[in-house]
């Protein structure tokens, strides 16, 4: 099999590129599972836009300023000065964001944006409406319940990927491989994101010396209902802080101005580890509580959530929800320029969560994510028509390593318990330490390639976080003495 492009990944950012790509070219779309198992499909708040040419300069400075100081500004403005473009295409095209009954765009507010700029659809269901969307726009083949489990390398270009693929490994060879295959969700046991999400290409990565960056940053999400079974835990969008909702412990206190003066509405790196502390200090239930909002209104603008709920017992907006932190996003990943490009390697791109555009820096602003899907996935579609590629001469053998082996369940949870107790929202030196070596401990007894590859991930993390000593933005790590 060849072809053009080969995608890895169904979300955002991996059909976006795949609808910039003509139907002249042979392209293949790969995802891990069913086409809508992705971060995408699950997507509550919004896509970020720009609300004009004149907020251009104010978005740019909220999302360097979440970013505290690590972001590209030559990212974030590239982001922001393409957003109004990817949205006017989006409508074009004939996607739906909500609007009012006179047809106006309806824009919403989230934490540490200076303005109402983000448009959403379905209410809360912003992602499951974008990305049906967008499987109904790709007019490439796609390829489901297929894993990568390797990158075709010659010298330094990308030939193609390596798929297990109904019980069989096959060679796929490409001209340009995309890596859209989202964050590292499932190596930590709390987390919001979709199963099919775990770090096996981040770790192909690191096996063939692609560079990693910033993986130290990983972000937490304030608000998700981890009490439910499954291992997805349901998220309770920030929008809901956004339009009033409140936190508050076991007495109705809203503790978070204790830490921050904006409460509710501080970025969600603050908000989240002040409740983990306040629970920690306090053994205290943290809530929360939307029952100041109006019953029709909560119904209409956030549908999923209240029907999520209302089957899990809770009769929204009069309850009050507990909640905890989870692992959230994937700030840190492969590193890309600003065409989505890997540098140093011909015929590899990456974008979307999978890339380290530099535009979050150390903490993403809310619903900057989808936007960057967007935007770049497009740049990388432009860019491969703009640099055509000759073909790889090599021929390719299958790899033999074992993809699984019988005690690899047991190590899988093992390690998302370590990287939940030890690599989360507040670190130290010595958990930081005792987690690599619980990793390489398990590395050393010998792993399939699935796990192995998850373990170079999460090892990855780790060592990005020994080597920042200070705290900055969602990486926080607690010195000894310091409380
Ligand atoms: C619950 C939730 C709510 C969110 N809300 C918002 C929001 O409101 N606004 C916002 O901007 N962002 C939000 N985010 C973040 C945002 O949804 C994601 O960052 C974004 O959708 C990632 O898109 P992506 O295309 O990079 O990856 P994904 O949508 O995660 O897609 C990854 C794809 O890669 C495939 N894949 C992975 N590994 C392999 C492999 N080895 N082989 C083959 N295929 C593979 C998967 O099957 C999948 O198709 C939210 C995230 C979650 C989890």
């Amino acid at each position: 099999m060849r072809y053009d492009v080969v995608i890895i990944g169904s979300g955002v950012a991996g059909l976006y590129a795949a609808i910039e790509l003509p139907k002249s070219l042979k392209v293949l779309v790969i995802s891990k599972s069913h086409p809508w198992e992705c971060n995408t499909y699950y997507a509550q708040g919004g896509v970020t836009t720009a609300y004009n040419d004149a907020d251009i300069p104010l978005h740019i400075s909220d999302t360097l300023g979440a970013g505290a100081g690590l972001c590209d500004p030559d990212a974030v403005k590239l982001m922001s000065e393409s957003s109004q473009g990817v949205i006017r295409d989006l409508i074009g095209r004939g996607f739906m964001f909500d609007r009012d009954s006179n047809g106006n765009l309806l824009y919403t507010q989230e934490a540490a944006h200076s303005r109402s700029r983000i448009l959403h659809a379905g209410g809360d269901a912003t992602g499951r409406h974008l990305h049906l969307f967008l499987l109904q726009q790709n007019p490439h083949p796609m390829l489901s319940n297929a894993t990568v489990v390797d990158l075709l390398m010659e010298n330094q270009k990308c030939c193609g990927v390596e798929v297990l693929s109904e019980g069989t490994r096959k060679l796929i060879y490409a001209d340009n491989v995309i890596i859209a295959s989202g964050g590292v969700g499932s190596l930590y046991e709390y987390h919001t994101n979709s199963h099919a999400i775990s770090a096996d290409i981040h770790g192909i990565c690191l096996e063939k010396g692609i560079a990693l960056e910033s993986m130290e940053m990983m972000q937490f999400h304030p608000t998700v209902f981890v009490s439910g079974s499954g291992a997805r835990k349901l998220l309770l969008t920030e929008a809901l802080r956004g339009e009033g909702a409140w936190i508050v412990d076991e007495n109705g206190v809203r503790f978070l101005f204790e830490y921050d003066e904006r409460g509710e509405m501080a970025p969600r790196d603050i908000v989240s580890r002040a409740i983990f502390d306040y629970k920690q200090r306090t053994s205290s239930q943290v809530y929360i509580a939307c029952e100041h909002f109006d019953k029709e209104y909560f119904q209409e603008r956030f549908p999923n959530i209240y029907k999520a709920l209302r089957d899990l017992g809770y009769n929204l907006p009069k309850d009050r929800v507990p909640i905890s932190p989870a692992f959230h996003y994937a700030i840190g990943g492969i590193k890309s320029d600003l065409d989505g490009k890997v540098p140093g390697v011909e015929g590899l791109y990456v974008i979307g969560e999978a890339a380290c555009t530099g535009v979050h820096g150390a903490n993403r602003l809310a619903s900057n994510s989808l936007l960057e899907g967007l935007v770049f996935g497009k740049r990388s579609a432009q860019m491969i028509q703009r640099h055509p590629l000759y073909p790889c001469t090599q021929k390719f053998a299958l790899g033999n390593e074992p993809l699984e082996i019988q005690e690899d369940k047991e190590k899988k949870d093992r390690l998302r318990r370590i990287m939940w107790d030890k690599v989360s929202i507040v670190r130290t030196a010595n958990g930081l330490n005792e987690a690599r070596d619980e990793i390489n401990e398990m590395m050393d007894a010998g792993v399939g390639r699935l796990l192995k590859l998850r373990l170079l991930s999460a090892r990855a993390i780790v060592e990005s976080a020994l080597k920042r000593t200070e705290s900055i933005g969602v990486h926080y790590m607690q010195h000894e003495g310091q409380k």
